[in-house]
């Protein structure tokens, strides 16, 4: 049975007692196990602080661009046993782990491209210079550098690997050091990733470190240098956000939490048309995929009252030939959800939606494919029905983080659409389907303040696009309120998180030749 380590400080650490078993959620087996954090975490952090920061900052954009490639080929390589273990400890079907562990190199890949774009300098011009005073000598030029601490990365138990790469290329390209703390329950992906990447990518020394065995005292180590990037529920986030170190250090926080997706069907998107086919694929892959534990994934589906009796037959109809089992069973298509405690608190949830409206599909005799009975965290896929003009407090305001949407019947007006999205007070991602561009031109922009990204659904993108639970690497990730207020992602812009941004304020000749050295 491995028991799997820490890499801190430059070395494989072993956690200490209590350990935790991890469990592969389809049979509750148990297939490896983590020890309590026992390390020095102020040690660990001093290491990549000294070691791994100023070995990445010595490097140039286009180096560190190499770096990422190098992570990618490396996990390339490796990607079988990766896929395998993802199904192994995820409870992922063959489809969900290459989602989570193509998007991974699919990132690490897009940054490296980028590295390559920002070539061979250090830093990074932020606009143009400025004339500052009557005469033009008296001059300004805003500059980016790189932080001088470690990026603290906390992440999710639904993405083990991209949930690692989306945070880990962007610091890395940016020039500081990256401590990575995976969520405990599905770590196995992770800590395989660590080792691989370890023995083969050729990282300067301190510029990579894994965590695992819970967070232990690492963020009252951290200091007015270091960043803490955290992906997981709104509680966990605020309590990182108040901690006294946090607060007293100004530590920079980026929150990535909840959401509850909305789904907008147009007036226009009639059945039968090819918007409202592409509507039912992206709704129907959003509640199966990753048995609905998908931070993007549509939560809330806005239909016209008119059409909502078909909507919600259709899903259903869809749903029902869906196959719940043991993902390495032959023929499933959807999995487990992750733990225990996620399973009660998605049955827990599911009741609390249907008390808004009705459950018009779910299975209260899910018998799982390839599963010994009374085993394995299922739940198969449910759908509930909201009365037309019913509030749906639940609805509006507890994400079910599992196989679980709500149908939302509307008037077909734009305006109240809008209305009925902004309840969710704030989101990762929502989207409207139709052909109708004065009808999608007045929801997106009532909704954009409420959202990081709004998918445009229209049948012109169905062949090109992944749906609006894809998180690309070029486009921003994360929300306002609810989704926790964060920012990732979004190409260059991504940087920003791990750099200063510096005004630097003097005589024209001097600013120019900083500038001119920044840019070079
Ligand atoms: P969670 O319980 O908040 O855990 C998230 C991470 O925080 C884990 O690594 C966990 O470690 C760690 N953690 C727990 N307590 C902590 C503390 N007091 N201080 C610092 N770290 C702590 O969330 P989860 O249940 O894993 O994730 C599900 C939630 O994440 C859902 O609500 C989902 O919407 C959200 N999510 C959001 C995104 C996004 O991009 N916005 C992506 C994925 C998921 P241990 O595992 O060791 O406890």
């Amino acid at each position: 049975m491995p028991i799997l380590k820490s890499y801190l400080g430059g070395a494989w650490v072993e956690g200490g007692e209590p350990a935790q078993a991890l469990l592969n959620p389809a049979t509750e087996e148990v297939i490896a196990h983590v020890g309590s954090c026992a390390a020095d975490l102020g040690a660990a952090l001093a290491h990549a602080r000294t070691r791994g920061g100023p070995a990445l900052r010595a490097l140039t954009f286009a180096e560190r661009g190499k770096l990422l490639r190098g992570m990618c080929d490396a996990l390339q390589a490796h990607r079988d046993e990766l896929l395998d273990l993802a199904v192994a400890n995820g409870g992922n079907t063959r489809g969900d782990a290459k989602f989570d562990v193509d998007g991974a190199t699919f990132t690490l890949s897009a940054y490296a491209d980028l590295g390559q774009e920002l070539g061979e300098r250090k830093f990074l011009l932020d606009g143009e210079g400025i004339s500052l005073g009557r005469s033009p000598r008296f001059h300004g030029q805003h500059i980016r550098v790189p932080r001088h601490g470690v990026a603290v990365h906390i992440n999710a138990f639904n993405f083990p690997a991209w949930g690692f790469a989306e945070k880990a290329a962007v610091a890395l390209l940016a020039g500081m050091p990256v401590l990575s703390k995976p969520a405990t329950s599905s770590a196995m992906v992770a800590h395989r990733i660590m080792q691989i990447l370890v023995e083969k990518a050729a990282l300067p020394e301190g510029s990579l470190s894994l965590l695992l065995g819970g967070v232990g005292d690492l963020l009252e180590h951290v200091g007015p240098q270091d960043v803490v990037a955290f992906t997981g529920s709104s509680d966990t986030g605020s309590r990182i956000r108040s901690l006294p170190g946090v607060i007293r250090n100004s530590v920079r926080v980026n929150v990535e939490a909840d959401s509850l997706n909305a789904a907008i069907l147009g007036p226009d998107a009639t059945p039968g048309s090819e918007t409202y086919d592409f509507f039912l694929k992206d709704v129907l892959r959003d509640i199966t995929q990753k048995a609905g534990q998908k931070c993007t994934a549509i939560r809330r589906v806005l239909v016209p009252t008119s059409v909502s009796d078909r909507v919600r037959d259709d899903l259903a109809d869809r749903l029902a030939a869906v196959t719940v089992g043991n993902p390495a069973s032959e023929g499933v298509r959807m999995g487990p959800v992750a733990t225990a405690g996620q399973l009660k608190d998605v049955r827990e949830g599911i009741d609390l939606l249907a008390r808004d409206g009705r459950l018009v599909f779910g299975a209260s005799d899910l018998k799982p494919l390839g599963v010994e009975p009374g085993k394995g965290f299922f739940v198969g896929p449910a759908l509930v029905e909201l009365e037309s003009g019913a509030d749906g407090p639940s609805v509006h305001s507890h994400e079910v983080f599992g196989p679980a949407a709500t149908v939302v019947p509307y008037s077909g007006q734009a305006s109240e659409a809008a209305e009925l999205v902004a309840r969710g007070r704030g989101g990762l991602v929502s989207s409207v389907y139709s052909e109708d561009a004065a009808f999608t031109v007045e929801v997106v922009l009532a909704i954009a303040p409420h959202h990081g990204r709004v998918f445009l659904g229209s049948a012109k993108i169905a062949e090109l696009s992944p749906g609006p639970g894809t998180v690309l690497p070029l486009l921003v990730h994360g929300g306002p309120g609810r989704a926790g207020g964060g920012e990732e992602l979004g190409g260059a812009r991504g940087l920003g998180f791990y750099m200063q941004r510096v005004a630097l304020e003097g005589a024209r000749p001097v600013v120019e030749k900083i500038a001119g050295i920044v840019a070079s």
